[in-house]
């Protein structure tokens, strides 16, 4: 059983192939990683998922519901929920009322059932404290983990993360590591993750799908793909070393 399912995707730009005949299906409460050199085609892919570019073949499926052509913001609410690399929040705001307005933009509650769930939200993803601070004074690390609660409180079936860990410490990776693991105890949700940073994929992804230009040259568990051959050349060929795989 898929919760999303991408299959045949092809996409071209004038002369160049940026993904062609790519399959990835993500199961109920699944947390996949798709991952691959630089130019292999994962924002193109992340972009065919969210909506933002439409592919010359292949469909997309959420639920079982075709949505390779629907609009960016009916697949919110659809239920593919999303973090943005370069997040926006509303600095003027406090982080409950950031969280709020994302969960207002998919929810017909009122405004006490949002508060409720924006807060519990804030306490899973240990920022109870700081729910009254403007969102202004806080840190990159502390604004990143609000995007998510924020997208978290829009209860998707889908989360999908742009490169959650870029501009992070390591600390702060650390920190995103545990506590996206407690949200998918929590909320059972699946999870698409775009990342370079291979220590957090390893850790925290059940399949993992590598593109290399355009194609998907391999899809396993963290260890398979960490001994597949052409999953190391794919990397050595763009100056990675084996140990960051
Ligand atoms: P990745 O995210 O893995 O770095 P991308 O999906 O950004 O890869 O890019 C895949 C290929 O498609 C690259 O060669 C890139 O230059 C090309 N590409 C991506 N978007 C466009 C675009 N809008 N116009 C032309 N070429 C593009």
């Amino acid at each position: 059983m898929t919760i999303l399912d991408a299959r045949a995707i092809s996409k071209r730009y004038g002369g160049l192939a940026a993904l062609t005949d790519v399959d990835v299906s993500v199961a109920p409460g699944q947390f996949v990683a798709i991952i691959g050199p630089n130019g292999a085609g994962k924002s193109t892919l992340l972009n065919v998922l969210t909506g933002l570019v439409v592919p010359d073949r292949g469909s997309v499926t959420l639920g079982g519901q075709e949505i390779t052509r629907m609009a960016t913001n009916r697949r919110v609410r659809a239920g593919l929920g999303r973090t943005f690399q370069h997040g926006r929040t509303f600095r003027r705001l406090t982080v409950l009322e950031n969280v709020m307005v994302g969960a207002a933009l998919e929810s017909k509650a009122n405004e006490r059932d949002l508060r409720e769930k924006s807060l519990q939200v804030l306490d899973q993803l240990g920022l109870a404290d700081i729910a009254h601070e403007s969102i202004g004074k806080l840190s990159y690390g502390h604004r990143r983990m609000v995007e998510l609660a924020r997208s978290v409180a829009c209860e998707p079936k889908v989360l999908l993360l742009d490169e959650p860990a870029a501009g992070l410490n390591s600390a702060e990776v650390d920190l995103l590591v545990e506590r996206l693991s407690h949200l998918r105890e929590q909320h059972q949700l699946a999870v698409v993750l775009i990342e370079h940073n291979m220590g957090m994929v390893m850790r925290l992804a059940e399949r993992i799908f590598v593109l290399n230009f355009g194609q998907k040259i391999a899809e396993g568990t963290p260890v398979e793909i960490q001994s597949d051959p052409a999953v190391l050349s794919a990397y050595l060929g763009e100056g990675y070393v084996h140990a960051r795989l």
